[in-house]
């Protein structure tokens, strides 16, 4: 990545100890930080310490220890707040460096109602509705198993 990217990156400047933030766990290669726009208590992020825009644009060793320190602040998650579950997922279009989100959810809170309000449209959108169909299915598996591995 080019360094007039790195040094606008609002977490590549946590990550130099110059944007302030609540950290939670690091290990040499990932940071688990607050989300200061939580959606519930406790709502944290993993990033890498580099500035790579796409998670599976990481290396081995960074995707393992990304994937080490989530499971570890989760259970940190699970411990202190107490939800059904904390929720997973990677993004990065807001800010293009690597995000895991992790969110303490339990059924009818505001992410639960946002995965229920995205299943709803899944179900009825007529462009998604040629995504099931089961010919359109079977191409896209055929299209993965011939890529080849990276
Ligand atoms: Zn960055």
């Amino acid at each position: 990545m080019d360094k007039k990217a790195d040094q606008r990156c609002v977490f590549c400047e946590i990550v130099r100890g110059q944007a302030p933030a609540h950290l939670i766990y690091e290990d040499e290669l990932s940071l688990g930080i607050l989300d200061i726009n939580p959606f519930t208590e406790g709502h944290s992020l993993v990033i890498p310490k580099r500035h790579v825009p796409w998670w599976h644009d990481l290396t081995e060793e960074e995707n393992e220890s990304l994937f080490r320190v989530a499971r570890i602040i989760a259970r940190k998650l699970m411990k202190a707040f107490a939800p059904e579950f904390v929720c997973l997922y990677a993004r990065g279009r807001r800010i293009p460096h690597t995000h895991i989100f992790l969110i303490p959810t339990k059924s009818g809170d505001f992410l639960d109602r946002f995965f229920n309000d995205l299943e709803k449209v899944q179900e009825s959108a007529v462009e998604l509705a040629k995504l099931r169909d089961p010919a359109a299915l079977a191409a896209a598996a055929l299209k993965l198993k011939g890529t080849e591995k990276a």
